[in-house]
């Protein structure tokens, strides 16, 4: 079997240039753009490239962003004043922190003081509630996006067996209670599970999120599974790739979404529909 790559650059452009048409539509009615507010603290190299990404994809959409490049020793308080601030101010549709924070800075804090209507991360107590409940929320981007490629794919969750390997508050967590809403019966392997390759190897659906560079090789997948690879990690050669050593997926899989190309698109595509959810929350 030669697994069907699912495009996720091609179609999370065809999500921004949706994005762009709707905010179009509410500038011509004479309205402000949508505003997201960026906070990156320290230096990061990673970040600093992801938050170059963001902030291209937002002004290609049409939304203002403004990014505040705070030095690694700004204290928690400071970082708390700014978001109390950014809170406060109607011409700020969503805040962003980009994580991870430096370590003297806690991210549970930072992330549960922003104002619930403008986290387009999803990540506050918040939303991440409303998400369990399988209530409409501010959905976390990556999760959001990983659903998003199943779905224009035609691919159908319910009554499939599905494995999410991960299970962190950004990513794993959120996808399963995202799979398990779209009535899949999930499990979970993470950095303690035994034989996590066995349990992986029964999945219809295969969600690799461990953050461990092509741990997922023949032996953890299902012939004709879908296998999705959130992971992303720079080899030597200074290329992208993944959690899933591709050659493997494309021989057994029936789709798989590739790293670069895949899924990191979608987080992108899934913040800007986000940023306008946030802002149309506003009016
Ligand atoms: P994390 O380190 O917070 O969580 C990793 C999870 O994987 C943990 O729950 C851990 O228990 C599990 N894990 C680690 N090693 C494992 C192993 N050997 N076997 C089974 N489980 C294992 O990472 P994260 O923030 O969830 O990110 C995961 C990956 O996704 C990273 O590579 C990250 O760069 C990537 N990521 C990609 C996007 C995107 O847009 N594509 C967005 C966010 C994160």
């Amino acid at each position: 079997m030669t697994a069907r790559i699912i495009d996720g650059a091609a179609i999370g452009k065809t999500i921004r240039e949706s994005v762009r048409q709707k905010i179009n539509s509410f500038i011509a009615k004479g309205n402000r753009p949508p505003c997201l507010a960026v906070l990156l603290v320290g230096d990061d190299s990673a970040s600093q490239v992801y938050v170059k990404h963001k902030e291209k994809a937002c002004a290609e959409a049409g939304i203002t962003s403004k990014t505040f490049r705070i030095p690694t020793t700004a204290t928690e308080a400071d970082i708390l004043a700014l978001i109390h601030e950014l809170n406060q101010d109607r011409s700020i549709d969503g805040i962003l922190p980009q994580l991870p924070m430096p370590a003297h800075i806690d991210r549970v804090k930072v992330v549960s003081a922003i104002y619930p209507a403008k986290d387009v991360d999803g990540l506050s107590f918040y939303n991440q509630g409303r998400l369990a409940w399988n209530l409409p929320a501010l959905r976390p981007c990556t999760p959001a996006g990983v659903m998003e490629l199943l779905k224009h794919e035609g691919i159908e969750c319910a009554g499939k067996q599905a494995v999410v390997i991960g299970r962190s508050v950004l990513v794993g967590l959120p996808i399963q209670m995202l799979l398990t809403h779209a009535n899949a019966t999930v499990t979970c392997v993470h950095s303690k599970t035994i034989n996590p390759e066995k349990l992986a190897k029964n999945a219809d659906i295969l969600i690799a999120a461990a953050g461990s560079m092509h741990l997922v090789t023949k032996d953890w997948i299902k012939s004709g599974a879908v296998v999705v690879d959130v992971g992303i990690h720079r080899k030597a050669d200074g290329k992208l790739t993944g959690d899933v050593k591709p050659e493997d997926a494309l021989e057994l899989a029936s789709y798989f979404t590739p790293v670069p190309g895949g899924v990191g698109p979608m987080t992108i595509a899934m913040l800007m529909i986000n940023c306008v959810t946030a802002y149309e929350s506003q009016f």
